[in-house]
């Protein structure tokens, strides 16, 4: 993997404002990639595939990263992008809304990252588990939402994400089969595994 690159990239996307994962967020992830050793990992929001790209390095031999973005600019960007840091081969790009590609898709994965619309993530979940490798893991990043979720004040604008954000939350640590961590690193990550 070319790292200049990758480096330039995520220089690119700070500046542009894109949401791109937070350093220590990505230091925790990395870690449990590393120890898990995923064949199959399943992105959730692509944007212009710098997480991607950083969770490739923790592939196993010949796995592969499937990655869902519904901008076609940012799909565009991140097939380039991947271009770049040849790691094209190792990174599957899906063009489409996660809601209607995730119900499409038969395979199982390893690791499940979900990164994309809040308002969604409850359904991201059910599909994720429906998926999900019996020793894999899934894990929802900015659950914490700048720390609306576990405040009371929050936007009109932001309350359907909150909500739902709520509700990842709620199933996730009520769920009897599930393992939850929720961690406050970067705009928090939650962590899920099933009981062995
Ligand atoms: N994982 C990336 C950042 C993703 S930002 C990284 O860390 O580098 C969230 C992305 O999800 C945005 O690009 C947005 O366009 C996309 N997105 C939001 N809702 C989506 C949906 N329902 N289906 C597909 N992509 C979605
Ligand atoms: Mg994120």
């Amino acid at each position: 993997m070319n790292k200049e690159e990758l480096q330039k990239i995520k220089e690119k996307a700070l500046k542009e404002y894109i949401p791109i994962i937070m350093d220590d967020t990505l230091e925790v992830v990395g870690s449990i990639l590393k120890e898990l050793k995923p064949s199959k990992i399943l992105e959730i929001g692509t944007a212009v595939g710098y997480s991607a790209m950083c969770f490739s390095e923790y592939l196993q031999e010949g796995g592969r990263i499937d990655t869902i973005e519904r901008d076609e600019e940012r799909v565009k960007e991140a097939k380039e992008n991947i271009e770049k840091v040849e790691v094209a081969e190792k990174i599957h790009i899906i063009e489409g809304d996660a809601v209607e590609v995730l119900p499409t898709l038969e395979e199982k994965y390893d690791a499940i990252f979900i990164d994309a619309a809040k308002g969604k993530y409850p359904f991201f979940l059910q599909q994720a588990l429906r998926m999900l490798n019996k020793n894999g893991v899934i894990l929802a990043d900015n659950i914490l939402y700048k720390g609306y979720v576990m405040g009371d004040y929050h936007k009109h604008k932001q309350r359907t994400a909150v909500r739902n954000l709520r509700e990842y939350i709620a199933e996730v640590t009520n769920n009897p089969k599930l393992e939850t961590q929720i961690l406050e690193v970067g705009d928090g990550l939650a962590i899920s595994k099933l009981k062995q």
